[in-house]
Formats: C-alpha cells, sequence, structure tokens
C-alpha cells in the first residue's frame, strides 16, 4: 500500500510556520501581510475556494479583504478596484477569483495586476520569470505539488517525471519547476499518443487533467510517487463525491506513494497562496 502524502496535514504545518513569520513581520514594519481577495460573481465552487482563502489568511495572522461583486460589474469597475488595490500600501497580494464572467477579460486584469503583488504567479512577467528560473512569485498549485514531492524525495535529481496537463496555471509551470529541480520531464496533452506507456516509465507522475480517475494502476511503475492536482465533482451511489484524475483505489496499490483527492494538491494550493503572501510582503517591505 503507497504511503499517503497528506496535504492537509503540511498544509497545517505551512500556516502555522507563517503565522510566526507573520508575528515577526507585524513587530517589525508595524503591519500585517494582507491579501485582497476579488471574486466576481456567484459561482459556486469559486464561492468556496475564496471562503477557504480568506479563512487560511485569518488562520496564518494575516489581514484578508474580501471583495464581492456583482456578476455584472463591468471590466472598467473591475479594472479600477485592481488599481486601487495595486496603489494601497496594505495590500501586499492580490487575487481574482477565476474564472471570471464571460464579459471580462482574464488576461487584461492578470495584466493589470502589479507585478509584486501577483500572487498567483500568473502575470506575464512572473510566467517569463519562472520560465528563466528566476520565479519570485510561482504558481500555487505548482509550488504545492513540488512541496509534497520533498515529503517523500530528499532529491529530486534525475527521476523521470510526466506531467499530464499543460495548462498556464498548473501542467506547464510544474514542468518549468521539476525541470529547475533537475528531473527529466516529460508533458503529455490531449494529442499525446499513447500516455499509459509513457506513464509507465515515470519515476514522478503529476496528473492535472480534470477527467475523473482517468489515470489507472495500468499506468503506473509500481513504486513510482503521483501526485493527483484533478478535482472532479461526480455522482456516485446517488451521493456528490469529490474526485481526483487518479483512480485512487486501484493505483495505491502500486504506488509507492500517493496523494488524495481532496486532502492533497488542494489545500496545499492555498497554503502556497499565503506563503507567497508572505513572500510579496516581505520583497514590498524591503524594496
Ligand atoms: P485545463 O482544462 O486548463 O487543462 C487540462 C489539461 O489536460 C490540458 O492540457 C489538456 O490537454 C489535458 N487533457 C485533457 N484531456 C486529456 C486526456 N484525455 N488525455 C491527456 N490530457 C488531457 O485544466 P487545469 O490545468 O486548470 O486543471 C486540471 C485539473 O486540476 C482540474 O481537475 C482542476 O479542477 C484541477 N485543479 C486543482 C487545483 C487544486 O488546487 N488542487 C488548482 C487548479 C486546478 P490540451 O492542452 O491538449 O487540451
Amino acid at each position: 500500500m503507497a504511503q499517503l502524502i497528506d496535504g492537509k496535514q503540511l498544509s497545517d504545518a505551512v500556516v502555522a510556520s507563517l503565522a510566526e513569520e507573520t508575528s515577526q513581520f507585524a513587530a517589525e514594519f508595524g503591519l500585517l501581510p494582507g491579501l485582497a481577495v476579488v471574486l466576481v460573481g456567484e459561482d459556486p465552487a469559486s464561492q468556496v475556494y475564496v471562503r477557504n482563502k480568506v479563512r487560511q489568511a485569518t488562520a496564518a495572522g494575516m489581514r484578508s479583504i474580501e471583495h464581492r461583486l456583482p456578476k455584472e460589474t463591468t471590466q472598467q469597475a473591475l479594472n479600477s478596484l485592481i488599481e486601487t488595490l495595486n496603489q494601497d500600501p496594505e495590500v501586499h497580494g492580490i487575487l481574482v477569483q477565476l474564472p471570471l464572467p464571460a464579459h471580462l477579460s482574464e488576461p487584461d486584469i492578470i495584466q493589470l495586476i502589479a507585478v509584486e503583488k501577483d500572487v498567483d504567479g500568473f502575470h506575464p512577467l512572473n510566467v517569463g520569470a519562472l520560465a528563466s528560473g528566476n520565479g519570485e512569485l510561482i504558481p500555487c498549485t505548482p509550488l504545492g505539488c513540488m512541496l509534497m514531492l520533498q515529503q517523500v524525495h530528499d532529491d529530486l535529481s534525475g527521476q523521470h517525471a510526466v506531467v499530464i496537463g499543460r495548462s498556464n496555471i498548473v501542467g506547464k509551470p510544474m514542468a518549468q519547476l521539476l525541470l529547475q529541480a533537475n528531473c527529466t520531464v516529460t508533458v503529455v496533452h490531449s494529442r499525446t499518443r499513447n500516455i499509459e506507456a509513457i506513464c509507465r516509465e515515470a519515476d514522478i507522475v503529476i496528473a492535472a487533467v480534470g477527467r475523473p480517475e482517468m489515470v489507472k494502476s495500468s499506468w503506473i511503475k509500481p513504486g513510482a510517487t503521483v501526485i493527483d492536482v484533478g478535482i472532479n465533482a461526480i455522482e456516485r451511489e446517488g451521493k456528490r463525491k469529490l474526485v481526483g484524475d487518479v483512480d485512487y483505489q486501484s493505483v495505491s496499490d502500486i504506488a509507492g506513494s500517493i496523494s488524495p483527492v481532496p486532502g492533497g494538491v488542494g489545500p496545499m494550493t492555498i497554503a502556497c497562496l499565503l506563503k507567497n503572501t508572505m513572500k510579496a510582503a516581505l520583497l514590498q517591505q524591503t524594496a
């Protein structure tokens, strides 16, 4: 049976250690690290994510400022809020919960966020910095996956890592972080041929696809490490349930270690958002 990589437990430890850093920060600079969370509309999943982010920011002793805007909010009104937050010295991190309603431009909003407050790490300048190996604010989900991998690998050098998915928010930055950690990286996607055989060669599999339980035990080399990023709501036996992109039941019989869903990458993503907020606050106060 595979070793569990417990994202909930690890994220609690990260948040506890951030709470100590927050008090040191407050003592030194006379203010708290501040995170502004912007939610446009009433998407139920986004509301849950925002609530969890705000709750965890509070647990880390940070100041969190929530901006809930109606779904009819215009681009101009959203731009104007972002510009105000960019100028506010008590706001060190700005997170705009995605997806935005269809009439709003996500690229425009992401570009408008001040680079040094972009705690999601999605601004093109932060994306470029990560690609060139100088990233400061790194996308939270892949950063969380790296911390989880460090729980079971002292050194990732030479490991063959297969990343399933090539999105801008997970797959691509994940591949870059693994490359920086000296892994040999293969990225597979919807046009890749024979994904199963490629995954079977991997020492590490990161699944970020959005397809419930797609990765089966026959895809996994015995002893491999499996990190499941997927969050998929399904109906099973008349009940709504969250499952990952990995068939946890069968894969945990063959993998060396595996992260669960829920309680895996999800909580680590939030912990890393707060880590980025602390980093952004320190960079801004010492600039
Ligand atoms: P996207 O939909 O943006 O990307 C999915 C990727 O998977 C694409 O690159 C796509 O390929 C690839 N893909 C789709 N179908 C297949 C297939 N059958 N075989 C191989 N590759 C396939 O999703 P995200 O990256 O945003 O998210 C992925 C999953 O992670 C989702 O379940 C999401 O909910 C979850 N997630 C979880 C987070 C967390 O905190 N735990 C945070 C962010 C996301 P192509 O590019 O060719 O279309």
